[in-house]
């Protein structure tokens, strides 16, 4: 298959419509037959329940092109399990999970030439996304949804070097207790662009959200998941009932523990505690893991041992093994990498 003429190595993080995606509709209580298309663009009612009321869940995972030339995924059946609980929670039908599996190798698979090469350093980005389709004014679920996989390539996220972030604590909440925070809605992201865009304003690339109730305790960032490194080389997680179950935090952490050994600990973190800590990272589909080099919450300003130059030698470790199983040159768990081709 002959690859698109891009500059694979210099893509941003952007939309560029590719050959095909994929669309199915739920109708009179089924999931209908889905299909490819080329057509990229969505015709819905002026009324559509998304539209109103914003019901839609989405995900968001990657195919790589491996050291030996296969097109692979990244343990795709977490994204397919986690959108059935994202769909519950906002009473959508749920996407079965085979049919999902089946509609991402299909997609990628159309798109065989967007895949981008091994060692460009960039990727297939690949977002499933279903939405309240039919009409609705009076509050309540739709009773059609679509669901939809469209795929564009991006470029590295490091592209031009480590740089850690400065992330500031942030004064808007995120998520409320036993609210949406925990499944992956464009509901969460639509209310934290405010705090999103002030962090910019206020020259901070991220926003560290702390826990509503009680703002003593560490969440996420709106997009990615923390995972911290004391003193003593263990490993920290924020737990939370509200953060959202990143998968690539969750693999990190098996990794960590089954293959490097690392101890790692799952707990509240507490803002007051995040000086004892030697190195911190954000974790997501994007980046894998991203250093963070500083967190300043108000007047006090935490930075972190590893600095602001480079990944601390814990992150390097997990970012190193993690990528390498993705690419097909680290034997990773079993189950975890599909090949699609
Ligand atoms: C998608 C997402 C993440 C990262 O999850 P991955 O499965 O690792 O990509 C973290 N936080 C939020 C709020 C998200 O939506």
């Amino acid at each position: 298959m002959e690859k698109k003429n891009l500059d694979w190595a210099n893509l941003g993080f952007a939309y560029m419509p590719t050959d095909y995606r994929y669309v199915a509709n739920f109708k009179n209580g089924t999931w209908e037959e889905g299909a490819l298309t080329a057509d990229p663009n969505v015709t819905i009612s002026e009324c559509a329940g998304i539209l109103h009321y914003c019901q839609e869940v989405f995900e968001g995972l990657k195919a790589y092109t491996t050291e030996d030339g296969h097109i692979v995924t990244f343990r795709p059946d977490l994204n397919a399990e986690r959108m059935k609980d994202s769909a519950r929670r906002l009473e959508m039908p749920p996407f079965p999970a085979d049919r999902f599996l089946e509609a991402v190798d299909e997609v990628v698979k159309a798109n065989t030439a967007w895949v981008p090469p091994y060692g460009s350093g960039a990727t297939l980005y690949i977002r499933p996304y279903m939405f309240a389709s039919s009409p609705v004014i009076g509050v309540k679920p739709a009773e059609e949804y679509q669901f939809r996989i469209f795929v564009t390539p991006v470029g590295p996220y490091f592209k031009g070097g480590v740089k850690p972030l400065t992330i500031c604590v942030s004064d808007f909440d995120r998520a409320a207790p036993h609210g949406t925070g925990h499944i992956k809605a464009g509901l969460n992201y639509a209310m934290s662009l405010h705090a999103y865009v002030t962090a910019h304003t206020n020259g901070f690339d991220e926003n560290m959200f702390p826990d509503p109730a009680t703002r003593t305790c560490v969440e996420e960032t709106g997009g990615a998941n923390f995972l911290f490194v004391d003193r003593q080389g263990r490993i920290v997680i924020p737990k939370s009932d509200s953060i959202l179950p990143s998968i690539t935090r969750r693999s990190l952490v098996t990794v960590a523990r089954d293959i490097l050994g690392f101890s790692v600990e799952e707990r509240p973190v507490k803002l007051a505690e995040l000086d004892q800590f030697a190195e911190c990272g954000v974790c997501g589909t994007a980046a894998v893991i991203c250093p963070v080099g500083k967190v300043v919450d108000h007047g006090r300003e935490i930075c972190f041992d590893s600095g602001m130059e480079k990944m601390g030698p814990v992150v390097q470790k997990l970012y190193d093994t993690l990528t390498g199983i993705q690419m097909g040159r680290v034997e990773g768990p079993k189950g975890w990498i599909h090949t699609i081709l």
